[in-house]
């Protein structure tokens, strides 16, 4: 199944067996970006995690 990157509307298509929620990383502008809907496939980027924090 297809979906259309939401920063350079790249196609990118993953395997039958995705599900909300993964992190796919965009092949061609190399955005992280996690997937919220798998009928249509849709992508929002994902959140940058601080490393910062904690410790
Ligand atoms: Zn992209």
């Amino acid at each position: 199944m297809k979906g259309e990157c939401p920063v350079c509307a790249a196609e990118i298509e993953l395997g039958k067996d995705t599900v909300a929620g993964e992190l796919v990383e965009c092949p061609d502008c190399g955005t992280e970006l996690e997937v919220i809907e798998i009928d249509p496939l849709t992508f929002t980027e994902a959140p940058q995690e601080e490393e910062d924090w904690g410790e």
